[in-house]
């Protein structure tokens, strides 16, 4: 089973690792640098070898990247783009130098455009950043949101119509946020809700396009277009949800990774992590 949660590089990349290792993630997420600036300092070739070495000791088998929450690709501010542009694909260099093939990346916001025209400067930008990125390992993962605010990505058919804009179409993938679908509005809280969705997804991207699930409960309510992550089991998606999740033989191969709320010892993260694995053997 692929599960594991998103861990801190305070310290250097390398600690993502270890910290996984001491919760027995299968599977990790980090950013490679801090989310919340636009440089990251350079990974030193000392942190690259810790990494390298740290996870072939590991049983940590699929490590995916989130790229810098000040990445707006959406944006028709044509600075605030090139920075975007540029920014994303330096992330992809960081990823490349780690081995690191799916960077999660938001859609973006169109600040009032419109989602038509967010959609189209996604497309262009992305489009210019896999021309520059073009023989990298590295592909970019959409990750669906809950459409807060003027955030792109909280319909499938948004997905649908960027993958469909975008040249290099094997280079781009999808992650679904079980958080910001619930949102956004889709019912994933019933067995019902839940098969119709997963057929939605299935029918509009394609399961074969999934790279990784973000599992998620969420504090806000069915079609809220609030995107604030909650305790797995304790917000308004429930844990029913969960363990269907959990015991998805189509979803085996998938990462799953927590984004809960977590304080600095991620006794929380070790919590959550109980409760889902306990969810996927017991019947
Ligand atoms: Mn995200
Ligand atoms: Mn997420
Ligand atoms: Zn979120």
């Amino acid at each position: 089973m692929l599960l594991g949660a998103h861990m801190s590089i305070a310290g250097g990349i390398d600690k993502a690792i270890e910290r996984g290792n001491s919760l027995s993630c299968t599977a990790i997420q980090l950013f490679t640098k801090n989310s919340n600036q636009w440089k990251g300092r350079v990974i030193t070739d000392e942190e690259i070898e810790r990494f390298f070495t740290l996870m072939k000791k590991s049983k940590i088998t699929r490590i995916i990247a989130h790229d810098s929450y000040l990445i707006n690709l959406a944006s028709s501010n044509k600075e605030l783009r090139e920075r975007s542009i540029n920014a994303l694909i330096d992330e992809m260099g960081r990823c490349r130098i780690l081995e690191i093939r799916y960077l999660v990346m938001h859609p973006g916001a169109h600040l009032g455009a419109g989602e038509e025209i967010g959609i189209k400067n996604i497309i262009d930008s992305l489009n210019i950043v896999l021309e520059k990125t073009d023989g990298w390992s590295v592909d970019v993962v959409l990750e669906s949101t809950a459409g807060q605010g003027t955030n792109i990505g909280y319909r499938f058919g948004h997905l649908r119509s960027i993958m469909d804009g975008v040249k290099q179409k094997e280079r781009v993938w999808v992650c679904l946020d079980s958080c910001h679908i619930f949102a956004a509005g889709y019912d994933i809280s019933t067995p019902e809700g839940y098969k119709r969705v997963i057929d939605e997804f299935d029918k509009h991207i394609g399961l074969g396009r999934l790279i990784c699930i973000h599992v998620n409960d969420s504090k806000k309510g069915l079609g809220s277009h609030v995107d604030r992550h909650e305790h797995i089991g304790k917000g308004c998606l429930g844990e029913g949800f969960f363990k269907i999740l959990m015991k998805d033989s189509r979803f085996e191969n998938i990462p799953k990774i927590i984004e809960t709320p977590k304080g600095k010892d991620m006794k929380e993260d070790r919590i959550n992590l109980a409760i889902l694995r306990k969810m996927a053997v017991n019947p």
